[in-house]
């Protein structure tokens, strides 16, 4: 087992709890003040399972940037699926688990030398290039590399476009470029595009599919022996979101560009499996009043949390998130109009600029779902408070299903006692009563 210390163990729920149950439990213990993360493992395995019911012949590699916890990556090497590793350290990470080098994509278009060279130590041989200079990188660190070409095909919307920095044009410079692969002779096995993060046009796979066809033929001319297609991230994985268009878009395309069950075709999903694991509960630590000094009258309340864009809530800043704050335990209150705030001492430390909440006070939580995605590997803990800790649970019946998938061990779960080592109250009633809010609200 590589888990660095006991807290990153999994518990294993009594039977009928949940992650709201467990939240309630840590947050109304009396002896939590900090914020915490609780992350389910079942909601990732619940994702896989859809992802091999919905697209069963792309093999998902786990973008390890979204999410690089340990447990996460050892739960996800457990269920079979590969890597996209961007860096040395992220290919460390996940060799260090025991994962084969060959199921890892070094799928960063742009490396520095040291990485390439630590990439042909460790026999991590699949990369991907979308420039001349790459090439000629690798001609003298990694010469018999197996290369990708990533080329550029945008979706009309994404939560983060990429295709500003990385990707060259199909048409404009991709032949060029394996031009110059076949005169250096490399060998490039595959095409890869990552269409944004967060995708909302499903249409753009079959666009970005039928392009990498061009060059498979194109590949085929300079006696280039390609089999591979990466179709990179972009799905979405929030609560309520599903992959089902975008599956039909490419399971369509793949039968109609790339009939030949020989390509193997793969994606690098990152946000899909983690963003709706992880719960985020933030406590009320200080509030503020504004006043209408006409009347006397309270015009909105600041509520000031201790995490903050610094912390989990980069994602607001970085990864165009938008999130929605859930008062753990406000029912039948008056509703105001509030702002929410980080801990820090920066004014651009705010989470939500407007919303309509249940009065709270000092000691009150509030919680945020889907935080999984792009937030812990990028928290700071300036002004010195600290990046939230993660509580891991899985039900039961999951926990069946994944404690003998190797790596994963009998260390790696806790039986019969709760993230805080507290008692599971079975009587809590899931999320409280939001619905009574909202209609308020
Ligand atoms: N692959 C590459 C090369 C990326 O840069 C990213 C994200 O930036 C991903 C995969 C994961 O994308 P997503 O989280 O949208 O699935």
């Amino acid at each position: 087992m590589k888990l660095s210390n006991l807290d990153e163990r999994i518990h294993v729920m009594d039977a009928g709890a949940n992650v709201w149950n467990i939240i309630k439990d840590i947050a109304e213990s009396g002896v939590q003040e900090e914020a915490f993360y609780v992350c389910d493992i079942g909601d990732i395995m619940k994702k896989h399972k859809e992802w091999k019911l919905k697209m069963p012949r792309v093999q998902p590699y786990y973008a390890v940037k979204c999410n690089d916890s340990l447990t996460i990556l050892e739960v996800l090497a457990a269920l079979g699926t590969s890597f996209d590793c961007a860096s040395k350290a992220e290919i460390n990470k996940v060799l260090s688990i025991g994962v084969d080098p060959s199921r890892i994509i070094f799928a960063n278009p742009a490396k520095p030398a040291s990485h390439i060279r630590h990439a042909a130590a460790v026999g991590v041989d699949l990369m991907t290039f979308d420039n001349e200079c790459e090439l000629h990188k690798i001609k003298s660190l990694f010469p018999t590399a197996k290369l990708v070409i990533r080329i550029r095909c945008d979706a009309t919307v994404a939560q983060c476009q990429l295709g500003m920095k990385f990707g060259c044009d199909p048409e404009a410079d991709a032949p060029r470029l394996m031009q110059i692969a076949h005169l250096l002779g490399l060998e490039i096995v595959g095409v890869s595009f990552h269409v944004g993060s967060g995708c909302q046009d499903p249409p753009v796979f079959r666009r970005a599919i039928a392009a990498a066809r061009n060059l498979f033929e194109l590949g085929a001319t300079l006696g280039f022996s390609m089999n591979l297609l990466d179709l990179g991230g972009g799905y979405p994985g929030i609560k309520g979101s599903y992959i089902d268009k975008i599956a039909e878009v490419i399971n369509n395309a793949l039968e109609e560009f790339f009939p030949d069950p020989e390509v193997h075709i793969i994606a690098e999903p990152g946000r899909y499996y983690v963003a709706s694991a992880y719960t985020l509960a933030t406590n009320v630590h200080s509030k503020r009043e504004l006043i209408n000094h006409e009347d006397g009258s309270i015009t909105s309340v600041m509520y000031y949390v201790n995490d903050g864009v610094y912390g989990s809530f980069n994602c607001l800043l970085y990864d165009h998130m938008e999130v929605t704050p859930i008062p753990l335990n406000a029912a039948g209150r008056k509703i105001r109009q509030c702002s929410v705030w980080g801990p820090t001492c920066d004014g651009l430390d705010q989470i939500v600029e407007r919303t309509l909440l249940p009065e709270l006070e000092v000691g009150d939580w509030i919680v945020f779902e889907n935080m999984g995605a792009y937030t812990l590997p990028v928290a700071s803990p300036f002004n010195g408070f600290p990046v939230p800790k993660v509580h891991t649970v899985i039900d039961d019946h999951n926990w069946l299903l994944l404690k003998d998938l190797h790596p994963m061990t009998e260390e790696h779960f806790v039986i019969g006692s709760t993230p805080a080592n507290l008692h599971l109250g079975l009587d809590i009633d899931g999320r409280g009563n939001i619905d009574e809010w909202e209609e308020v609200a």
